[in-house]
């Protein structure tokens, strides 16, 4: 039987009391990796509790001592790199390269936090009024809990962890229960670095181990990244208990093409936008707006790029594309018929296919979907799955009256070599990460993650100066020291 994952807690590993364990299967080839508990709200407790004990020793660490933590962490997961890549693959089914690129995006977070003596800088007026100094300084916040989505297992933790720790806050993480494998190796890798008891913890589950969380009164800050159903109640429930609260919710990000864009480059870079992890990134394009006759370059070329694509197991050389998370496929090919009884053409069909020697995956190819009517299922809901829609509209105002119709606001990019079109889009778009001949407009560590409108609940984003930000507190101090020297002016 495959190996029961457990929580960390005050420092020690400990075996869940959970009544239910779900398995934890391989994606490309159905094999039980692990079994995760689903931990019961009296676990949650026990991992609360304990943090807000570590916390009044850790936030009095000062801020160069703590993060002498994270560059040994930084260290720890070069070493590990490619195991932490692998056990991605493993769980998650991205291929190997991405799974690079994603423990990359992760240290790189860890590097940023280690800025944080300067990051965590106050302010200071002197002589306000007559003798009095005003300052603003920057406390931790307490308790942060991180609750994550399946699929970026190693890299969304890291948008908050190393911001956390290092501003002085104990944190609690709640991996995907579809994809906790990966934290479970990067928690040993915290437990090597020999963070004190309680400053951070690891609680695995599902929706009740969230609820706990959400009501705890020892947890003072949430993160969240997941569908927008789930950030719209994670954000309402622990806000109504006093908590900050920010929820990265889903996307549906579009892509407008122009005909004057770089067929070559626009192509290879729209494809790995749309189809990379098995379009299950949340700034996967997923709907290509083209503009007059930009259908008639890219349509085919797309169709011809796409289809040549490799599909199998991530783990193999030369595969392009992974599988997608169980079961998704059959949510995905309902959703693609749906759109097709709507009147949607199909460009590229990769339902149902046969990849050899992996009967068992949870497959499916490329698809390219043209005709999307305005308003119909496959334009406006999160397909997360590798499946490109197209709609073509006659002018760049058009393109963006239909970019910013749509209900998401994670990210929306232009191909084209003009700078005035580029500039109006980026101007106009509404959506809080912008690509100019850009698929996937990640924003580097130092840089905030800004997701608008159904993408995002809460006012400060993951990442950089925002996440300093969410999790620290101000504090104003007014000060009058009067001496016999001052009494004289
Ligand atoms: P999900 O919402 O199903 O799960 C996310 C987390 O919420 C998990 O930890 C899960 O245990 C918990 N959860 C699930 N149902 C719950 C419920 N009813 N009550 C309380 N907690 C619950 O999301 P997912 O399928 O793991 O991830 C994919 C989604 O995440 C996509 O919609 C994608 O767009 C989104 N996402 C967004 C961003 C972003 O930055 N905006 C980044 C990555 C993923």
């Amino acid at each position: 039987m495959a190996e029961k994952l457990l929580n960390y807690v005050n420092g020690a590993w400990r075996e869940s009391a959970a009544e239910r364990y779900l398995d934890v299967p391989n994606p490309a080839t159905a094999e039980v990796l692990a079994r995760t508990p689903l931990s019961p709200p009296a676990e949650v407790d026990e991992a609360a509790r304990m943090a807000a004990e570590a916390f009044p020793a850790w936030r009095r660490t000062p801020a160069p001592a703590r993060i002498q933590y994270l560059f040994k962490l930084k260290m720890l997961m070069e070493e590990h790199f490619e195991d932490l890549a692998r056990s991605i693959t493993l769980e998650n089914g991205k291929i190997l390269d991405d799974a690079r690129g994603e423990m990359r995006r992760a240290i790189e977070n860890v590097e940023v936090a280690c800025g944080i003596p300067m990051l965590m800088l106050g302010d200071f007026a002197e002589d306000v009024a007559r003798g009095v100094d005003e300052y603003m300084i920057r406390q931790p916040v307490g308790v942060a809990a991180i609750i994550c989505p399946f699929n970026f297992p190693g890299m969304i933790p890291f948008w908050y962890l190393p911001y956390a720790l290092a501003c002085g806050n104990t944190v609690i993480v709640k991996p995907s229960e579809r994809c906790p494998i990966t934290l479970q190796k990067v928690f040993r890798l915290l437990e090597e670095v020999g963070f004190p008891p309680g400053v951070v913890n690891l609680v695995n589950g599902g929706a009740d181990t969230v609820n706990a969380l959400l009501d705890h009164p020892a947890i003072a800050a949430v993160t969240f990244v997941g569908s927008t159903a789930v950030a719209r109640h994670v954000y309402a429930r622990a806000s109504a208990n006093g908590k900050r609260v920010q929820a990265q919710g889903g996307a549906k990000n579009p892509i407008i093409l122009l005909p004057d864009a770089d067929v070559e480059l626009t192509t290879s870079i729209v494809t790995d936008s749309a189809f990379g992890n098995a379009g299950q990134r949340c700034l996967a394009a997923s709907l290509a707006i083209t503009v007059a006759d930009a259908d008639r370059i890219f349509v085919p070329a797309l169709a011809e790029y796409a289809g040549s694509r490799v599909v199998g197991n991530g783990l193999e050389q030369g595969v392009h594309m992974g599988p997608v998370i169980t079961p998704q496929e059959e949510r995905i090919e309902g959703l693609i018929q749906q759109g097709l009884d709507e009147g949607a053409e199909l460009v590229l069909d990769g339902r149902g296919p046969t990849i050899p020697g992996y009967a068992q995956g949870n497959f499916l190819r490329p698809t390219i979907i043209s005709d999307i009517p305005v308003g119909g299922t496959l334009a406006k809901t999160e397909l997360f799955g590798p499946v490109l829609g197209i709609m073509r509209v006659d002018t760049v105002e058009d393109a963006i009256r239909l970019v910013n119709s749509g209900e998401y606001g994670n990210m929306a990019c232009v191909f084209t070599s003009s700078g005035a079109a580029a500039r109006k889009f980026r101007y106009e778009a509404d959506a809080g990460n912008i690509g100019i001949n850009i698929g996937v407009a990640a924003p580097m560590a130092f840089f905030p993650f800004s997701g608008w409108k159904n993408s995002f609940f809460g006012t400060l984003h993951a990442q950089g100066k925002h996440a300093v930000e969410f999790f620290t507190q101000t504090k104003v101090v007014v000060e009058r020291w009067l001496g016999t020297w001052e009494r004289k002016f």
